[in-house]
């Protein structure tokens, strides 16, 4: 036999093994550089999966991801950006293969009532929070169709289910995240992607960081603020909940319970 015979031949016998190999788990973290995306990262890490940590500031991202250990990548993009989250996947697809696991994570909040929102204030909490992360799951069904199943969880927060004053525009950013979610998943369940949903509470973060935790607590009836490693189990659990899609699992120390 020819050199090429024998490698057809040795190709032929290894390709249904190599069919029978689980896919890698590969899993783009936007907003992984700090807080709950970060603490998604880090478990996500120890269950063996490859990461991407993106955020807008590279160095964070880089030092996340450094700390994680060798074999993840950091990179800068700001969801909003089409063509930032277009070129966010190439690059993550060069280097670490077919996305098949999405955590979106990236948000900002710009509390104040209503009258003393400005515009601008408006759209940033939609555009990051609500338009961010529908552009991060165009990117990644079109990936997962063609992987034949993905899985994507979304944050939202249960502020965006049971609203809160000098919350209005964020709340709405959350709860557009709600209908988006369902209607995602109830759109891509037959080619095997599951989409679904974290309402967290009140977590120890950067973004919640200028809040008076003592009074605050008072109103939450585990009596404490979340911490992002507790967020981040529930992450876990709809990623690899195969027979879960739509679901909106709340985190928030039973706050959900009050009037
Ligand atoms: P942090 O402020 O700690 O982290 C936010 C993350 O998002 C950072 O990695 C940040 O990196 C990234 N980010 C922000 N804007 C963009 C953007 N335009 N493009 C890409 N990345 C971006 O927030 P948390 O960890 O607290 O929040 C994470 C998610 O959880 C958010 O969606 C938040 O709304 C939600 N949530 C948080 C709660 C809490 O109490 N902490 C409660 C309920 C929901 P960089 O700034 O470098 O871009």
């Amino acid at each position: 036999r020819s050199g090429a015979q024998w490698l057809e031949c040795l190709g032929g016998a290894l390709r249904p093994r190599l069919e029978r190999l689980p896919m890698a788990k590969v899993c783009a973290v936007f907003g992984g550089s700090r807080g709950i995306g970060k603490a998604v990262a880090q478990l996500l890490v120890q269950k063996g999966y490859r990461l991407a940590i993106i955020a807008r500031n590279l160095e964070v991202a880089q030092t996340t991801a450094n700390h994680l250990g060798a074999g993840h990548l950091a990179l800068s993009c700001d969801v909003v950006k089409e063509q930032d989250v277009q070129n966010t996947f190439e690059e993550m697809e060069r280097n670490l293969g077919p996305i098949n696991y999405l955590v979106n994570a990236a948000g900002i909040n710009r509390d104040g009532l209503l009258l003393r929102t400005k515009t601008e204030d408006m759209i940033s909490q939609i555009h990051t929070n609500l338009l961010g992360t529908m552009l991060t799951c165009k990117a990644a069904v079109r990936s997962m169709i063609q992987q034949q199943g993905g899985a994507i969880v979304n944050i939202g927060s249960i502020v965006g289910l049971k609203g809160n004053p000098g919350q209005s525009v964020y709340s709405a950013s959350k709860a557009g995240l709600v209908g988006f979610s369902r209607s995602l998943a109830k759109e891509v369940a037959r080619k095997k992607i599951r989409v679904n949903m974290v309402a967290p509470g009140f977590v120890r973060t950067d973004m919640t960081a200028h809040l008076k935790e003592e009074q605050m607590t008072k109103t939450i009836p585990l009596g404490r603020f979340g911490e992002p490693h507790e967020v981040a189990q529930a992450v876990i659990f709809l990623l690899e909940s195969p027979y879960v899609t739509g679901h909106i699992l709340v985190v928030d120390g039973g706050l959900q319970l009050l009037a």
